[in-house]
């Protein structure tokens, strides 16, 4: 069974904005919060540092995503910390799903999610990708910091989602794991069984993310955990019946003959992944965040629009921090290449 190719990162390249790098930038990945209600013991908090409790409000957020829209961004992912632990999530989805977004997705861990997953579909999110590092609810409790009973309840509260965002349309749903060695590098097929019994009228995705020590996460001594993601990725490539690459990051993302798809984001030293990024980041307290993995090139524009900044003066904003965005790893140089052989 050969399955359409599904890329949702595919732009329209032509109108964006570039970098000095060349990279198109198209997509904002929003965080709305740094609050979670998970402890996962590797999370970067989108590369944050500091957790400085101011919030942009639902109006802010629109203003900022019309603002990129108008310089040629169409994709907007909403994050966190947990963006379902905004009391005015729905009014977030609604006044971004009226804006004509080409790409408009959400990554959550579940909580909340089975409740008001119809709600959000109708309110206009496209996608959803929803975090689950475990097969096993023991090993779940473990990784999320919880106790056993609530790490179980929550596990199955997340299969709960995942089948929610089936019923509700979302199409692909993806399944995000972030790969730990020695907790969970054993629970490949059991994903993907996971996924074929979840799957149904959505495609299911299962995204196999490699571990980056950066914000929140830098300095917890994760190297120990740390799995290459080159080994998985040459034994799926060996069953997979179809492979795309997608424009976003070059990823590659293999359907199994079981309909699943299985991706993986393979960042670390990967510099076809960083020329290969076309999004910028927003943090929960108005930011722009040119790189996931450098805390030192922010440049604030949620101030500027509280003392009355315009939409022009945004636009200038936005512009700069496009210039700031640099790949944090690069292709190799000439010179290194010669020195190589
Ligand atoms: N709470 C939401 C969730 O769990 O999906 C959204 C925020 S979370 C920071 C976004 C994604 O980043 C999740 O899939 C999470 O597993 C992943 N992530 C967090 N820390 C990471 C790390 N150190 N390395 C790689 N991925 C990480």
């Amino acid at each position: 069974m050969l399955k359409r190719a599904i890329d949702e990162s595919q732009a329209v390249i032509p109108l964006a904005l570039m970098d000095r790098y060349g990279r198109p930038v198209v997509g904002l990945r929003i965080s709305v919060t740094p609050a979670c209600d998970l402890r996962c013991f590797f999370c970067h908090g989108e590369g944050l540092d500091d957790k400085s409790n101011e919030l942009m409000t639902p109006e802010e957020i629109e203003r900022i995503v019309k603002v990129a829209m108008e310089l040629g961004v169409d994709s907007v992912k909403l994050t966190g910390g947990e963006p379902m632990m905004r009391p005015d999530i729905l009014e977030i989805v609604s006044r971004l799903g009226g804006l004509g977004l080409r790409d408009f997705s959400m990554t959550t861990n579940g909580f909340r999610f089975a409740e008001i997953a119809q709600e959000l579909r109708r309110r206009g999110l496209k996608r959803v990708n929803i975090s689950l590092h475990s097969t096993r609810p023991d090993r779940y409790a473990i990784i999320t910091g919880l106790d056993p009973v609530e790490g179980a309840r929550r596990h199955a509260q997340v299969l709960e989602a995942m089948r929610a965002a089936v019923e509700a349309g979302f199409n692909p749903v993806k399944l995000n794991v972030v790969m730990l060695r020695g907790i969970n590098d054993d629970e490949l097929d059991d994903l993907i069984r996971l996924a074929e019994e979840l799957s149904s009228s959505s495609e299911i995705v299962v995204q196999l993310i490699e571990l980056v020590g950066c914000g929140l996460a830098a300095g917890q001594r994760l190297e120990h955990y740390y799995l290459p993601l080159s080994s998985l990725e040459g034994r799926i490539a060996q069953t997979a019946i179809a492979r795309i690459t997608r424009s976003l990051h070059y990823r590659s993302r293999y359907l199994m003959p079981n309909g699943v798809w299985v991706e993986f984001i393979r960042p670390s030293g990967n510099y076809l992944f960083c020329m290969n990024d076309t999004r910028l980041r927003i943090t929960h307290d108005g930011k722009f965040k040119p790189c996931l993995m450098r805390s030192d090139n922010e440049i604030e524009f949620l101030k500027a629009m509280r003392s009355g900044a315009s939409d022009e003066e945004l636009k200038r904003l936005f512009l700069r921090a496009v210039e700031a965005r640099e790949p944090f790893w690069k292709p190799p140089k000439k010179e290194d290449k010669i020195m190589e052989r």
